[in-house]
């Protein structure tokens, strides 16, 4: 999840020195496809994924579980390595659910200035947490913040991942109230579908910082969108649907 806005994020890449100009594009924009080859979404107006990142986190993971249940809605959830090990029973009920899980590394490291050994070692070591909680093997990844380079997405292919992006932000790390992200996310979508673009949603059961991160206003903010767009005939998936 990115912790600052995408701009602000890459004007601070570029003042390291470490990237400029198109690379902070390439490094930082979800959907850029330059650093190599990244599922965002199909060509496919009627189609939303939503997306759960840093969890699992108690009590917000557990509440989402319960609308997502009650409207019968399976979304995909990007978990931190490290909240697995601490709750690996949180991770269990999500996959119990029937909702696709991915790797979203062992630390949240911002991977695109990383070195192959560290970028190496949080996407195994998170693999290992995932698949020692659930005795199924991950397929899908994120990387924080969506920064990554040619390294990271070699890595994840070597480790038999898909790296996914998204094309929605709702900007809800910073728990808004649910109107403010609800609006960000039909905003996304509207355009998307403009577009004859499916929608991959970004939102957040969970942060990066700890266990116990206020979440609640994504999950009511969830409750709304999913009956605005069930309303509208739209059909959830998760994104292995796109694979
Ligand atoms: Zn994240």
């Amino acid at each position: 999840m990115p912790s600052k806005p995408i701009t602000e994020a890459a004007v601070a890449l570029a003042a390291t020195g470490l990237l400029a100009g198109g690379c902070a594009y390439a490094a930082l924009y979800p959907p850029s496809q330059l650093f190599g080859k990244v599922l965002v979404a199909p060509v496919n107006p009627n189609e939303i994924a939503l997306t759960y990142d840093d969890g699992p986190n108690p009590a917000a993971t557990e509440r989402l579980l319960e609308v997502l249940a009650h409207h019968k809605v399976s979304a995909t959830f990007f978990l931190i390595g490290g909240f697995v090990r601490q709750r690996p029973d949180l991770a269990r009920a999500i996959a119990a659910a029937g909702h696709l899980i991915g790797n979203h590394t062992m630390t949240h490291p911002w991977l695109a200035w990383q070195s192959a050994a560290r970028i190496r070692e949080e996407l195994a070591g998170c693999n290992a947490a995932i698949e020692d909680a659930l005795g199924a093997p991950i397929r899908y990844f994120r990387p924080p913040h969506g920064a990554r380079r040619p390294y990271v997405l070699r890595t994840a292919r070597e480790l038999g991942l898909t790296t996914v992006q998204w094309n929605v932000t709702c900007f809800d790390w910073e728990a808004p109230p649910p109107d403010t992200i609800l609006g960000h996310a039909v905003r996304g979508i509207t355009r998307n579908r403009q577009r004859n673009r499916a929608s991959n949603v970004l939102l957040h059961d969970g942060g990066q910082h700890g266990l116990g991160q206020p979440r609640m206003a994504t999950v009511e903010a969830t409750d709304q969108l999913i009956t605005r767009y069930k309303q509208a005939g739209a059909k959830f998936v998760t994104v292995d649907a796109w694979a």
